[in-house]
């Protein structure tokens, strides 16, 4: 068990012991919301973010992820970049793989595929959340960045898509979500432009500019949150530029945005 689900593990097993304790007084309430103040049968571990320079774990309410929004990554897709709107999918929160910098995260190949791809994406974090968010203000949101992989089943995929049914086993699936730690604005910044790459077995196969996203994360913000309340919590998955492809067991996948640390892990 890595130190990290250790600690999430214990956190929950914290959590029960003191739902189990101040069950009997809560008989009648309504399900108290964002507190640990519930009898459960059994844990459901939470998933957290390192946050980089605090003591503090960032906890992931959703994963939102935006399509197409890299100009030649949308035409090698098959679509029309100058024409299309964003859309915006969802993976489970637990779909959340941990990567510690400096590290070689073992990330398993998943059933099904015989097509897996690799999308290398910035993550922004949100610390505030709102309805109908106007792009000026979008940014205050954010409370951090970090470097991000949204893995892809992508002949389940391009099937589904083909018999016009939900992208869902594609996208949504264990370990989906591989990503680094959070970096908080306050110690880094926006990133609005920068270098982002990735490599498999050292040989480049991604790199294009954070400039050349369609939608910036501004305009992503205020985009989802006429489609749904923002929350604290929710994390974007804010594109992959071309050149996505295939590994197969073996590999070695290193990905890189300016300002971030690496990110890598091994296809076991
Ligand atoms: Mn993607």
């Amino acid at each position: 068990m890595s130190a990290l689900n250790r600690r999430t593990a214990l956190q929950s097993a914290a959590a029960m012991t003191m739902g189990a304790a101040v069950g009997t007084a809560a008989t009648g309430c309504a399900t108290p919301v964002g507190t640990a103040a519930v009898a459960t049968p059994f844990a459901v571990p939470a998933t957290y973010l390192p946050i980089v320079g605090s003591p503090m774990m960032f906890p992931v309410r959703r994963i939102y992820c935006i399509g197409r929004n890299y100009a030649a990554h949308s035409r090698e897709m098959g679509s029309d970049p100058t024409r299309e709107p964003p859309f915006f999918f969802q993976k489970p929160t637990d779909a959340i793989q941990n990567v510690a910098p400096a590290t070689v995260a073992d990330h398993p190949y998943p059933t099904l595929t015989k097509n897996y791809h690799y999308e290398v994406e910035l993550v922004a974090a949100l610390g505030q959340g709102g309805r109908d968010v106007p792009v000026e203000r979008a940014l205050d949101l954010v409370y951090g960045y970090a470097l991000g992989l949204d893995m892809t089943r992508r002949d389940l995929q391009r099937a589904m898509g083909d018999e016009k049914k939900p992208w869902e086993i594609g996208k949504s699936f264990d370990h989906a979500a591989p990503i680094g730690p959070l970096h908080r604005v306050a110690d880094i910044g926006h990133f609005t432009k920068g270098s982002i790459w990735l490599k498999v077995n050292g040989q480049t196969k991604q790199s294009a500019d954070l400039s050349q996203m369609i939608w910036s994360v501004a305009e992503q913000i205020a985009r989802l949150s006429q489609a749904f309340e923002l929350q604290p919590g929710d994390i974007i998955y804010s594109g992959t530029p071309e050149n996505v492809g295939p590994v197969v067991r073996g590999d070695v996948i290193l990905c890189h945005i300016d300002r971030l640390p690496e990110l890598s892990i091994r296809i076991v």
